[in-house]
């Protein structure tokens, strides 16, 4: 599905911020219409065409930079509970720092 058939299916306005998206070439601008997919593939499901939404490549990009962000520290702080777990240390409850 392009991001036309998506604009027409779905209106010119973003998934995410609800505002108004750049639809000219190139879509290379903040402000300009991406293809955001609401199943990725860190989830384990499939991708499919009817999860596809339109979204500003701004509102986009910052989703999956602060989603990632979030995946980095919840990593750590597993990190974090396991090594208190081993060596008896810490309650094993809460963010570290
Ligand atoms: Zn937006």
């Amino acid at each position: 599905m392009s991001i036309q058939n998506l604009r027409a299916t779905f209106g010119p306005n973003c998934h995410w911020c609800g505002l108004p998206m750049d639809f000219a070439e190139p879509r290379d601008r903040p402000e300009s219409a991406t293809i955001e997919h609401l199943n990725d593939a860190t989830l384990g499901s499939v991708r499919k065409q009817k999860h596809r939404r339109l979204a500003h490549a701004v509102c986009n990009h910052t989703r999956n930079a602060l989603r990632l962000d979030a995946e980095r520290r919840f990593q750590r702080w597993v990190e974090d509970r396991v090594a208190a777990a081993r060596t008896g240390t810490g309650t094993g409850t809460g963010p570290a720092g």
